[in-house]
């Protein structure tokens, strides 16, 4: 039912559509209800805030979002029908795409501004292009930008096209109107049309800045709409929801009791209005949504401040301006420290080199940079540029290593000592090496016999050792040498050939050295150490009690050796006296001697290890580079002349952003002082 008055809609006709206007000298003209009207407050409210709405358009339209910078927005979302087109054309008095299936197929960001001038304006902008357009000309306008950015199909896009209408009388407010959701898609549909959707519409209400519009239609139930559930997975209190009820005139029944018990948690309320139906005008159609609200039996009881497209402008006008308010500070910091870091990041970036002499210099501080990184991290133990890398703690990470391979040497050579075999090996080998000769003499065979099967059995832990630092050690090294280089990656792949071939060389001269090592103990038995002297001589003077126990059956079989451990001598009993002794010395001064030896592997190879790091990082590293770089075989400063794509692009783009955000920077620091100032009443 709709009640029509033939006089005012004629009134209206002539009169441009007046939301907020400043000077309405006739209030019963007004579309805005009396208990909202107060046209000095809104007039110079609207005033103040209008700079700061042109601003965040501007940003918007610098494209700031794409630098992550989420503006203020409100956003339109609904289900298929629901009428978010016909309510965006209500407030903006303009025909948008309506229809059966979907229309609208990507974001529609409407700008709508109050203009003094009585004709209209309308501009629409996409793609960096702006197409005039005009009042009749709009909807087909939008439907060839569609096309042209989403196909001609039934497709949809998330690139943006923004209509500007500048108009008299309409309320300063930019929306965007976004793809209704549809769970079944229609022919010509992308099966996946509803998770196209979904994303969109996601991406746009999910920012804390954003205002949730949700457009309901009266006559479906709303805890079964889909853009509820949707906008409630993002806005769970509903705190930045504003619900927006159409179609009242098709279904007034229950109405008013839908929107005052609040299902749905709508934080910022409910309006009720009718859109244009048919081929209304848009003055007709306020008025038909006046005379229905202020007469249906039913509607009529829903408070004056729930209902009308008048209401609902006000009310999105206003929570924008809190909005804005409350978003810019966050803005303007944003702004800046995307703007600082990109500076940084270009500064970084590589100078583009015109010459080998150019590329010489860069490539020596490439060089020079890369030692003193090597030289802290791998000598001085200074990691303060990787502070949260424990694998870059190189002096710490390396003594552990030595500590575990000291320990590992140490348990190797406890395993084979077995109690109850105590002095067998040696008496089996003092057997072999006899020789005609004075009884008193120890055979030196005997002992390089048994010292090198000792060594033998623990050479296999210095070599183990070589190769686990050094795998280290190279990881280290490539993971410096890339970090220094990254900016030209026409030296990476040489640098790192560079690396690993110094790093297999440098193992392979350690190895050698080990080889070495190994066989001089095996060999030869010597050391200046006075500790050895003195621990045989502790060790020897237990010799006696020894053999008392090994001759007199009654003594226990077992006893303790200081300095040596838990022996025992059973197996001793009934074999010679004389070899018994020999082998106890002989036993002896391994034992005494080992501790050097062992000593001595862990030393000499800590030596070893600090004088091959040295080496690398004070001179072999460089000179590895440069031959690989420059020398005879390589062309590498050549290449780094040519810049590559990569950089360039990076390049390309930090320019681009540096200069989006200088401008969004001036664009905010000339409001943003007003702020201040602005009450919000
Ligand atoms: P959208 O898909 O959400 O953009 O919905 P549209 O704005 O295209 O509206 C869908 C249909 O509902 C259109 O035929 C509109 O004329 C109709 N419609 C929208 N609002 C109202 C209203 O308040 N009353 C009536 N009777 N019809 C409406
Ligand atoms: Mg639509």
């Amino acid at each position: 039912m709709v009640l029509t008055n033939k006089n005012t809609r004629n009134v209206f006709k002539s009169k441009p559509i007046s939301f907020l206007s400043n000077d309405v000298p006739d209030h019963s003209l007004s579309l805005v209800p009396t208990t909202h009207h107060n046209a000095p407050i809104i007039s110079s409210y609207n005033d103040r805030i209008r700079p700061l709405l042109d601003a965040v358009d501007r940003l918007r339209h610098l494209k700031i979002m794409q630098e992550g910078i989420q503006l203020p927005t409100i956003v339109v979302v609904g289900d298929q029908s629901s009428g978010k087109s016909s309510v965006l054309e209500s407030l903006a008095g303009i025909s948008l795409p309506r229809g059966q299936g979907i229309c609208t197929r990507l974001p529609l960001i409407m700008r709508l501004q109050n203009h003094s001038n009585p004709d209209p304006e309308l501009l629409l902008e996409y793609d960096g292009r702006v197409v005039p357009t005009d009042e009749s000309n709009v909807a087909d306008a939008i439907v060839m930008a569609t096309d042209e950015i989403a196909g001609q199909g039934k497709g949809i896009s998330n690139h943006p096209v923004t209509l500007i209408v500048k108009k008299n009388g309409v309320p300063d407010l930019t929306m965007v109107d976004l793809p209704g959701i549809t769970r079944v898609p229609i022919h010509g549909q992308p099966d996946d049309i509803y998770e196209q959707i979904s994303k969109i519409i996601k991406e746009f209400i999910t920012p804390e800045e954003s205002i949730i519009l949700n457009v309901l239609s009266a006559s479906v139930d709303f805890t079964t709409c889909e853009s509820i559930r949707m906008s409630q997975q993002v806005d769970k209190s509903g705190q930045r929801t504003l619900a927006v009820v159409t179609k009242a005139d098709k279904a007034p029944e229950g109405l008013l009791e839908k929107v005052t018990s609040d299902d749905v948690n709508i934080g910022l309320g409910y309006v009720c209005v009718r859109n244009r139906i048919g081929d209304e005008s848009y003055e007709e159609a306020r008025d038909e949504e006046a005379t229905l609200f202020q007469t249906h039996p039913l509607l009529s009881r829903i408070s004056e401040s729930m209902v009308g497209i008048p209401v609902l402008a006000q009310k999105l006008v206003q929570i924008q301006a809190t909005l804005i308010v409350k978003c810019l500070p966050d803005i303007v910091r944003k702004i800046n420290d995307k703007l600082s870091s990109n500076v940084e990041d270009l500064n970084k970036l590589p100078r583009n080199m015109a010459s080998i002499a150019e590329a010489m210099t860069a490539f020596m501080q490439i060089l020079g940079s890369a030692k003193e990184s090597l030289k802290k991290i791998l000598l001085r133990g200074e990691f303060d540029e990787y502070p949260d890398e424990k694998d870059m703690h190189c002096t710490a990470r390396l003594a552990e290593m030595l500590n575990q391979y000291s320990v590992e040497i140490q348990s190797k050579c406890l395993e084979n000592d077995a109690k109850n075999r105590f002095l067998l090996d040696e008496i089996s080998v003092l057997e072999e090496a006899k020789a005609i000769g004075l009884p008193n003499f120890l055979p030196r065979t005997a002992f390089l016999t048994l010292l090198s099967k000792k060594v033998k059995d623990i050479s296999f832990t210095p070599f183990e050792f070589v190769d686990k630092t050094y795998s280290y050690i190279e990881n280290v090294v490539v993971s410096i040498l890339m970090k220094h280089s990254e900016n030209y990656p026409q030296l990476l792949s040489s640098t790192r050939r560079a690396a690993q071939n110094l790093m297999a060389m440098k193992k392979k001269q350690s190895e050698n050295w080990v080889v070495d090592v190994v066989e001089m103990e095996k060999m030869t038995d010597y050391t200046c150490n006075p500790e050895y002297v003195s621990l045989w001589n502790k060790l020897m003077a237990q010799q006696n009690a020894v053999m008392e126990s090994v001759n007199d059956q009654s003594k226990p079989g077992e006893m303790n050796i200081d300095g040596y451990g838990d022996v025992e001598v059973w197996h001793l009993r009934g074999r010679g006296v004389a070899i018994v002794q020999e082998a106890f010395d002989l036993k002896m001064r391994l034992t005494a001697y080992w501790k050097i030896v062992l000593r001595r592997l862990v030393d000499c190879m800590a030596l070893h290890l600090l004088f091959s790091v040295q080496n690398l990082v004070n001179k072999e590293m460089e000179m590895q580079i440069i031959n690989e770089i420059i020398g005879p075989e390589g062309n590498g400063l050549e290449r780094m002349l040519e810049e590559s794509p990569a950089i360039a692009e990076k390049r390309k783009r930090l320019k681009g952003s540096i200069e989006l955000l200088k401008e969004s920077k001036d664009v905010v620091a000339k409001i943003i002082d007003n702020i201040a100032t602005i009450n919000l009443g």
